[in-house]
């Protein structure tokens, strides 16, 4: 299969879904890891210009830890809204690559780049199949099926799948850890250690379904997306 991962910001992959991306790729399918925000307000010293272009750095060596492309969209932080013409750059995103599965944000996460991502993935994925929606690429050969990603720290999800990550949980962190402009920001600005984070929410959802470390997802429930298999890794 080809997976496609769409984050809001360049690691926002790595946080929620790191582990199970891993996983798709020791398995064997293709991993493309995308992020539609270009991640330019995530710095307090670093100005804008420079942070875009270290934070794609980033992403891009955290992508290749599993083997994964990483596309970049480039949109301001704080910029995303659902219309028209973010709509077309997600058709595109998904012409362009050609997903038998999208992993995205859920709509409930914690900051509207989050839930916005998700809007725009959802109406995006459904259209891309369109033939008669003229963009760019030509129309998708089906609708993709979305899981959504846990919310940050895991507030206000509750997982309907799990996805056992005990064997890839030290890649995922090795992955966040290329985010080190990020790690650094989420020290200051939150007061969280990001890399400790995501141990204690992999081993609270571990708990839930009896693994080490695990990672929870929900599926996006709605007519046309359900197969009768197991798609999760
Ligand atoms: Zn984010």
């Amino acid at each position: 299969m080809i997976i496609l991962g769409i984050g809001a910001h360049p690691d926002d992959l790595e946080i929620l879904a790191g582990g199970t991306l891993a996983k798709y790729d020791k398995l064997g399918h293709q991993v493309i890891m995308s992020h539609l925000l270009n991640g330019d307000k995530g710095h307090f010293h670093i100005p804008s210009k420079t942070l875009v272009r270290l934070r794609k750095r980033e992403a891009k060596k955290a992508a290749s830890l599993i083997g994964a492309k990483s596309i970049g969209l480039n949109i301001p932080d704080g910029e995303l809204f659902s219309n028209l013409k973010t709509r077309k750059t997600a058709i595109d995103l998904i012409r362009s690559t050609h997903p038998d599965l999208i992993i995205t944000h859920s709509p409930t996460d914690y900051f509207s780049d989050h839930t916005t991502t998700c809007q725009i993935v959802c109406g995006a994925s459904f259209l891309a199949a369109a033939p008669l929606f003229k963009t760019k690429h030509k129309s998708h050969h089906l609708i993709p099926p979305i899981y959504f990603m846990d919310n940050v720290c895991g507030v206000n999800f509750l997982p309907t799948f799990y996805v056992d990550i005990s064997e890839t949980f030290k890649i995922k962190k090795r992955m966040l850890g290329c985010h080190q402009s990020q790690l650094k920001w989420l020290k200051e600005h939150d007061q969280i250690d990001m890399l400790e984070t995501i141990e204690t929410v992999a081993k609270f959802r571990g708990l839930d379904c009896k693994a080490k470390y695990a990672e929870g997802f929900r599926e996006y429930e709605v007519w046309g997306r359900r197969v009768a298999r197991r798609l999760l890794p």
